[in-house]
Parts: structure tokens; sequence; C-alpha cells
């Protein structure tokens, strides 16, 4: 043994040290050179066959290999020890943030249905449904729309095989609820609805209309001037006043139309009703003897009153809302802002 294989020895020593990745490949180092039966141990005992007069400088070095080991293996114990403590801190630090989820809300066309159907289960209606497939039958033929009227152009109205086309209307629904029962009848049908509308700031190819009746024995215009102005003022606030304008729909008779007073400037004029102080919604009469007479009802026992609403243009009044294809943009942000 001379010097230069004990420096060879603690070059590999100090790379042994370095390379540890974990406390007990470190120990592992520790006891193949300090050990009792370690490799420095080894060393010691053949000095005692070397030359006396290299005997000093061998000592020297042996002592600086301990040394230097030793304290290599300190260092890189305390680099392990710190990396251990600071997984385990990472899992306790109560200074981290959270993690965060989005928090979804309830869209503005889904809180308006519900919010109409709750009301008019105060009324005594219940929820019916249809098909979105609709036969021209439903659409139109039965609900009085002449042949020749122009919704049932093909730039209005989505027509699919067999005369079959995506209902323009929920007013189909009425139909068939009528049809599968006698009277009385007290529904609500709220419904997504087609037609061939270019998209803008107030149309959509599709969207949503809830659909009434109310067909008994006595039902007149006063009971659907009193049922729609207890909705709008349910819906809109306690102020909202509600005006009926003389109309005309194929399937009520008499029809008239409806607008709600502006909720914004309470009828005094603004942007949103456009200086006229109300709000246009939609159409409601009375429903027509024909239609009666086509689903079997016998008009001279129950008379009954139909309305329509578009529940984006509720939406959009109640929520503040100026285009309609924000509804369906699907950014979150505007969702978040709403809720
Ligand atoms: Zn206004």
């Amino acid at each position: 043994m001379n010097v230069q294989e004990l420096m060879a020895v603690q070059t590999q020593a100090l790379a042994e040290v370095a390379d540890a990745g974990a406390p007990a490949e470190l120990e592992a180092v520790r006891v193949r050179y300090l050990g009792r039966k370690g490799q420095l141990q080894t060393i010691m005992e053949s000095l005692k066959s070397a030359l006396p007069a290299d005997r000093p400088a061998l000592g020297r070095a042996v002592n600086e290999l301990k040394q230097s080991l030793t304290a290599a293996l300190e260092a890189r114990k305390a680099v392990l020890d710190a990396a251990a403590d600071a997984g385990k801190t990472s899992a306790w630090d109560a200074t981290l943030p959270g993690s965060w989820r989005r928090v979804g809300s309830i869209h503005p066309v889904s809180q308006v249905i519900a919010e109409a159907i709750r009301i008019f289960a105060r009324l005594g209606f219940t929820v019916a449904d249809g098909p979105d497939i609709e036969d021209e039958y439903h659409n139109f033929d039965a609900l009085n729309t002449p042949a020749h009227h122009p919704s049932r152009d093909t730039q209005d109205t989505f027509w699919l095989e067999g005369r079959r086309l995506l209902r323009t209307q929920t007013s189909p629904v009425q139909i068939r609820v009528m049809e599968s029962q006698p009277p009385p009848v007290r529904i609500i049908a709220p419904g997504r609805c087609y037609r061939r509308d270019t998209a803008d700031a107030t149309h959509g190819a599709n969207f949503h209309q809830i659909e009434g009746l109310y067909v008994d024995r006595t039902v007149s215009m006063a009971d659907l001037k009193g049922d729609i102005t207890y909705f709008a003022r349910e819906m809109m606030g306690a102020d909202i006043n509600v005006r009926f304008r003389p109309h005309f729909f194929p399937f009520t008779e008499p029809s008239v139309e409806y607008d709600f007073s502006c909720h914004v400037c309470h009828g005094t004029g603004c942007r949103v009703c456009k200086q006229s102080g109300w709000i246009e919604i939609s159409g409601c009469g009375m429903v027509n003897p024909k239609v009666f007479r086509r689903v079997g009802y016998d008009p001279e026992t129950v008379t009954g009153y139909a309305f329509g609403m578009g529940v984006e243009r509720i939406a959009m009044i109640k929520y503040g809302i100026e285009d309609i294809r924000l509804l369906y943009d699907n950014d979150a942000r505007w969702l978040e802002a709403l809720a």
C-alpha cells in the first residue's frame, strides 16, 4: 500500500458517498469503508508491515482519508435528511394554498324553466312533455295552421323525411295531452324548439318555449289574464304590470299578445324596453273551438286558454343579457359571473 493507492481509495470512497441516494445506501458505504471489518481497518493492518520510513506519510494519508470520508458522510447525510424532511413537511404545510375546483352553476335557461314550473305548480299546473321530432299533423294541422301558412315553409322549418319535422313550437304537446286524456287539463310544457333562423343577438336556430294549457268547464279570459299577471309578478317582481294587445293566432280565438312592464325603468322608458316602458313577451288566447273538435273535446261544454312564452327571452330580460348567443357559447367565465 502506498500513498497513491490510498488516494485512489479516497477518490472511490468519496464518489460512492456522493452517489448514495438514500440513507440506507449511505450507511452501506460507511460500513464498507469505516466499519469494524471495513476497508480502512484492513489498510491500518497493512501499515504494520510497511517500512518504518514510510509509516509517517502513510499514517497521515490514512488519517486524511478517514477525516475526509467522515466529513463527506456527514454532509451527505444532512442533505438526504433535509430532502426526507422536505417531503414530510410539504404534505402537512398548512400555509400552502388548497387545491381549487370550479363550482358549476345552473344555466339561466334551466333556472327560468325551473322557476316557471314552481310558479305554475302553485296554480295547479303539472308538467307535460312531448317529442322534439314531430309530425306535420301535431305541429301544424291540429293547431289549425292553414296549409298555406308561411311557417310551414322550408325556409322556416327543419323538415325531415316522411313529412316529419323538428317541432317549431311546444304547442303540439297541448294536442298530444288532449288526445290522451279527457278534460280538465292544466299543464305547462317546457321544451326545446327549432326554426331555420340565422343566429343573431335575439334569434337562434334552437330555443326553448314554455307552453301552457288550461281546459275546464268555465275557463275565461279573466283566468288567463289573472294567471299570466301572477306569473309575471312571481318571475320578474311584485310591481310588474301586464298589458294585453289583440292579435291573431290560428289556434286561439280571441288571441292577444302580452307585454310585461319594464322591470328596469318601471315603465318610464329605458334602453332595455326601447323607451316604450313595455317588454313584449309572447302570445296567448282562448283555445279555438276547431282545435277542441280535432282532439275530440266538445267546445259546447269546455273552454280553455293557451299561452306560450320564450324562455331565452325571459332569461335575457331577467338577467340583463343583451345577446342570446351568450347563452350557448359555453363560456364558463360568463356563467360564473352570472351565478
Ligand atoms: Zn325600461
